[in-house]
């Protein structure tokens, strides 16, 4: 069977990165899993330490790579450290390198079961900028066991995070966020800082869980209401419910003293949450 170029140029690559790693090399980074590794280890240190760790910690960080932030975790004090890492090379480095208290898992983080994580943990990562927004919304809403998590994102997708009302940057990730949890935006980052560097800025941010009663009670409910409200993010609420034959939100949105002229970008995350009824 004949091969396409697409296939031929993907086995030579394949052929490359064997003979880098039977040189003892390591991989080149790898642009479709968002590898920018860190190499200021000043930085490694602020991220680390605004996870507070504690003796009793048990902390897991999403793609660890080659280990700059790892290796500053691991000198904290913790009972246990979980990696999640979809690149099998520094997935098998990692467990090598690290301590009895280490534990490695080579998977996607996109699928991980973040409702089956017991107890308390700490969350942290350099995040893929790629698969960076998706992860922390399902983190945000599924994993139960969160007590206080510190991520570095693009720097834009930081600002949409932590965004207030009426402001450019506010939208269905911002309302998602802080109806879970506590964002604050803690520092920024040059392209600098990795190798290769990214073409943007990034930002660190730490997250801490919302009380139970203040969450959303009903999270489906609520997405689906983010997703219907921020496709037309400039129209008025009222036409954009009307237009759905949504009776029960015009009726809602009345009872609540929103007015039909309001558009999506000005409505606060407690409205929000009010009107999808959680
Ligand atoms: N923590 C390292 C550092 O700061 O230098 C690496 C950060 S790099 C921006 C992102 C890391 O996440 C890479 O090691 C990459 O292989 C890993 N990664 C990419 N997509 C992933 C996914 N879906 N699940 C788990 N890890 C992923």
């Amino acid at each position: 069977m004949r091969t396409s170029a697409r296939e031929r140029l993907a086995e030579a690559g394949g052929r490359l990165r064997h003979a880098r790693e039977a040189r003892g090399e390591a991989p080149r980074a790898k642009k479709s899993l968002g590898q920018h590794f860190l190499n200021q280890p000043a930085v490694c240190q602020r991220i680390a330490g605004l996870l507070h760790a504690q003796e009793g910690d048990a902390i897991l960080e999403i793609g660890p790579g080659p280990g700059a932030l790892t290796r500053v975790i691991e000198a904290l004090p913790h009972r246990r450290l979980l990696l999640v890492e979809k690149d099998g090379h520094w997935a098998k480095v990692r467990q090598e390198e690290g301590d009895a208290r280490t534990e490695v898992l080579c998977q996607d983080a996109l699928a991980y079961p973040w409702e089956a994580l017991e107890g308390a943990w700490k969350l942290a990562g350099n995040l893929p900028y790629n698969v960076a927004s998706p992860l922390l919304w399902d983190i945000a809403s599924r994993c139960r066991a969160l007590s206080r998590a510190v991520f570095m994102v693009q720097k834009e997708v930081g600002e949409r995070i932590a965004a207030s009302p009426c402001s450019r940057d506010y939208g269905a990730l911002s309302v998602w966020m802080q109806a879970h949890l506590a964002c604050r935006m803690e520092f920024t980052v040059g392209p600098g800082c990795f190798t290769p560097p990214p073409k943007v800025d990034s930002a660190v941010l730490s997250f801490d869980p919302l009380p139970a009663p203040s969450r959303p009670a009903s999270p489906d409910r609520l997405a689906s209401l983010l997703r219907l409200c921020f496709q037309q993010r400039r129209k008025q609420l009222g036409g954009i419910f009307r237009r759905q034959g949504r009776e029960d939100l015009l009726q809602r949105m009345e009872a609540l003293g929103i007015a039909p002229s309001a558009r999506p970008e000005e409505l606060a995350v407690a409205q929000f949450l009010a009107l999808s009824g959680c």
